[in-house]
């Protein structure tokens, strides 16, 4: 049996494609812990893995789920957070990890403190990347900004400052990049098929494209029209009731069933009156919408658009960050998908309507399904974090 200890940062994204490994590796008789935050604490214990919070740890800068956007975007921003989160948890974290003498870390690609903690302590390490992995190929495809680049380049002072103090900690770090980079040398485990990353031919067999890892649903949806029109912009940056206002104008009258989940930023009593065809709620099981949608307006979080082509849902991309736009690009250019320009409501009911009324849009989420079916999913995952562990 081995033990084995899972890093994540408190984002459901990042958290949701781990949980059926982390059962995988549990149903294989291996001891797993999981250092997460309290919400995360019910699912994470439902897989019978046991939890570990470290919210006391970071109680001063209050990692919360918002920063997880920031930290795709803001590298000064990121490497102070998570140098800071790393030394909080460095004393408690090492004593644990002494104690407990683990067979592997698995950390989210985004909780380097998982990563340094295993550099530290000569631990094998396994990264756990939710969204596409990046190289100098996958990047170029991906359109990653100019400006993102400069931004990179200018704040590299200060990134070297917080980099430092790491290095006084004593761990063996360079530079950032040691610790955030999808490097060549790093086992990692993507949640997504080698036909949906871009330039999967470029990465090395340390890599395993496992495809998504789709929860089961947990309730079923009635579907009451001939075509369920289903919106979501996520469960982080969602906080846009001008948008949501504009789908319930779009849809308003027509015969399409929609179902709008708005998340718990927006309140929905400020949405004006909502028609009998609409549902809108805060939280919906995504799962069981995508089982019964015809097509899916969405903000493009990795998560989403596996499940929703998992379920050969084409899809209206509104992509709210660079990340985001790299996954609606990618949709696209997959012939999955088009993008929605403008977020007034007659744009979202033509570009909506032209996805339902274009086969081939659904051909192409049926194609890139059948990759995701044909991966090795949380078996995969978990062959490649053994392979790891027996390495040691
Ligand atoms: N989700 C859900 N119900 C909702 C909205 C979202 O179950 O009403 C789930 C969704 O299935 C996905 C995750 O929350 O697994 C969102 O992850 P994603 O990467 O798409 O976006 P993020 O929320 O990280 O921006």
């Amino acid at each position: 049996m081995s033990k084995i200890v899972f890093f994540c940062i408190p984002a459901h994204g990042h958290t949701n494609p781990t949980l059926g490994v982390v059962r995988e590796l549990i149903a294989r008789g291996h001891e797993v812990l999981y250092y997460s935050y309290e919400p995360f604490r019910e699912k994470i214990e439902s897989t019978g893995a046991t939890f570990i919070a470290c919210d006391a740890f970071d109680a001063e800068q209050k990692l919360d789920a918002k920063d997880a956007v920031k930290v795709g975007k803001d590298l000064a921003f990121s490497t102070r957070l998570l140098v800071d989160t790393t030394l909080a948890l460095n004393d408690s974290v090492c004593a644990e990890m002494e104690r407990i003498q683990p067979d592997c870390i698995v950390a989210d690609s985004m909780a380097v403190w998982g990563k340094a903690v295993a550099m530290k302590m000569g631990i094998p390490f396994v990264s756990s990347t939710t969204t596409f992995a990046f190289n100098q190929y996958s990047a170029r495809i991906l359109k990653q900004s100019l400006g993102e680049l400069f931004g990179m380049i200018f704040s590299m002072p200060k990134i070297n400052k917080d980099i430092k103090r790491l290095q006084d900690a004593g761990y063996p770090v360079n530079s950032v990049l040691d610790l955030i980079q999808n490097d060549a040398e790093t086992n990692t485990v993507v949640y997504t098929s080698p036909q949906f990353q871009p330039c999967s031919e470029t990465f090395n067999d340390k890599y395993a494209f496992v495809g998504p890892s789709v929860r089961p649903a947990e309730c079923e949806i009635s579907k009451e029209k001939e075509k369920l029109i289903y919106i979501s912009l996520g469960t982080v940056i969602n906080d846009n009731e001008r948008f949501f206002k504009n789908c319930i104008e779009a849809f308003k009258d027509t015969d399409y069933q929609v179902i709008i989940s708005v998340g718990n930023l927006v309140d929905i009593d400020k949405l004006g009156e909502i028609p009998e065809n609409i549902s809108v709620q805060q939280h919906v099981d995504q799962i069981a919408v995508l089982q019964k949608a015809d097509v899916f307006l969405s903000h493009c979080g990795m998560n989403s658009v596996n499940e929703s082509l998992y379920y050969e849902v084409p899809l209206v991309t509104y992509p709210q960050t660079s990340e985001q736009g790299g996954v609606a690009t990618r949709v696209e250019m997959l012939g999955a998908g088009v993008r929605l320009k403008k977020a007034t409501s007659g744009a979202i009911r033509e570009t909506v309507e032209r996805v339902l009324g274009t086969p081939s849009y659904h051909d192409g989420a049926k194609k890139i399904s059948e990759g995701f079916k044909n991966c090795s999913g949380a078996k995969g995952a978990g062959d490649k974090i053994m392979q790891v562990c027996v390495q040691k």
